[in-house]
């Protein structure tokens, strides 16, 4: 069966390379976080950075707003996992000391930036060094001057804020860049990178800034980050939480994979919302499910559904997926019953059975079924269909009394 794809095909963008890595130029989106240690402190830093890295960032930023915070970073690059960036606000002899100590992107706010001979003079270094850069802007910090000019920051104003930095590089012949064009407002931000999509062929970076802790603030990202994906805009994201960044390397990670951008790399669990045919309680059985999952990040798809009733058809594009009847569990693989387990038994044959199928394969796993599993299984589905009836939810009963009252009140008036 062929999956569906995102709708739009990915807006064409000029490559630039961010320590070997690739971003734009069709290259897969790029995911990215940011630490919140003192860089100085290059062991708490580098921590952050290998627990963003193995959470799926594919570069990591770290502020440079002192030089004690360059001579960190000049002992964090070398052993970091990932490129890492360099954050610059106000000060440029930041970024020419960053680049000194190695990193392999700088990000530039143009909003607190402003003197075009630092500018260029940055560019001109990164240049020589083949160090690209990002044109950060943010609309809570757009340069006066333009806030006035548009009155207040509106998606032209943020876009020609871009604009003119890139015009300052380009008079020295650097054009290594990608852009941003960052808000708090979601509304604002996607209409932002739409003109900005339409204005320049850089790669962009997308993100919704200030948005907040979860789970508003992922609300807020995916809001406005998934929905420029799904027009085929955007290079590589960034989630900006207020929570532990591993957090939002996580999210990012997960977005990019439900929108079927980036290859899963550990679980995916789906579990049914529940309901009154629910012979379990699915939310306390999917949480230990995701849990102990979790801890062995298997890249499979994982499904715990409520009732034997629906579930295994309902989940039957899961790898693999456990539903609840009459105190039991039914595992199955890609819909098809394997194995019936006690219910107290049912996370730990979950378990088991993932580690078993990712090594050896679902058709071997298929053949290693119980016989006679589908047929206790059908047993067990019918037995409750017939204790239940098509009608857990005691629809019927429910419409008459709604007919009964309503007949009472146009009777008595
Ligand atoms: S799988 Fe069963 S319990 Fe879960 S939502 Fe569907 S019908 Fe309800």
């Amino acid at each position: 069966m062929t999956r569906p794809v995102l709708a739009a095909p990915r807006r064409p963008t000029r490559a630039i390379t961010l320590g070997g890595l690739a971003i734009g130029g069709g290259a897969p989106v790029t995911l990215q976080s940011m630490t919140t240690t003192k860089t100085a402190d290059v062991e708490g830093t580098l921590s952050q950075i290998y627990a963003l890295a193995a959470a799926g960032a594919d570069i990591v930023r770290c502020t440079c707003n002192e030089e004690e915070a360059a001579e960190g970073l000049a002992h964090i690059v070398p052993r970091s996992p990932v490129p890492i960036v360099a954050d610059i606000h106000f000060h440029h002899e930041m970024a020419l000391a960053a680049l000194e100590a190695g990193v392999q992107g700088l990000r530039l706010n143009p909003g607190n930036l402003r003197k075009e001979a630092e500018i260029k003079q940055v560019a001109s270094e990164a240049k020589d060094r083949g160090v690209p850069i990002r044109i950060g802007v943010n609309a809570g910090s757009l340069h006066p001057d333009l806030y006035k000019r548009f009155g207040g920051a509106t998606p032209e104003a943020l876009v020609e804020s871009a604009r003119m930095e890139l015009a300052f590089f380009e008079e020295v012949g650097f054009s290594d860049v990608k852009i941003s064009v960052k808000a708090s407002s979601v509304p604002l931000m996607i209409a932002a990178y739409r003109l900005a999509s339409e204005t320049f062929d850089h790669p962009l970076h997308l993100g919704v800034t200030e948005a907040g802790p979860p789970p508003a603030g992922l609300i807020k990202g995916t809001a406005g980050i998934a929905t420029l994906l799904a027009e085929g805009i955007g290079d590589t994201i960034r989630y900006s939480l207020t929570a532990d960044p591993v957090e939002e390397a996580r999210a990012g990670r997960q977005l990019l994979e439900a929108l079927g951008l980036r290859e899963r790399k550990g679980l995916d669990l789906i579990a049914c919302p529940s309901c009154g045919r629910a012979e379990i309680d699915v939310i306390k059985v999917a949480g230990e499910a995701q849990v102990a999952l979790e801890a062995l990040n298997l890249p499979i798809q994982v499904a715990v559904m409520g009732c034997v009733v629906n579930g295994p058809g309902e989940a039957r594009e899961a790898d693999l997926g456990i539903a609840a009847g009459r105190r039991r569990g039914h595992l199955f693989i890609k819909g098809k019953i394997i194995r019936v387990v006690p219910e107290d038994e049912m996370v730990a044959a979950l378990v088991d059975e993932a580690q078993k199928l990712v090594a050896e394969g679902i058709e071997a796993r298929l053949a290693a079924a119980d016989a006679g599993a589908e047929a206790e299984a059908e047993a067990d589905r019918q037995a409750l269909f017939e204790a239940k009836g098509a009608d857990a939810n005691h629809a019927a009963a429910k419409v008459e009394l709604i007919r009964r009252t309503v007949q009472e009140e146009h009777d008595r008036g």
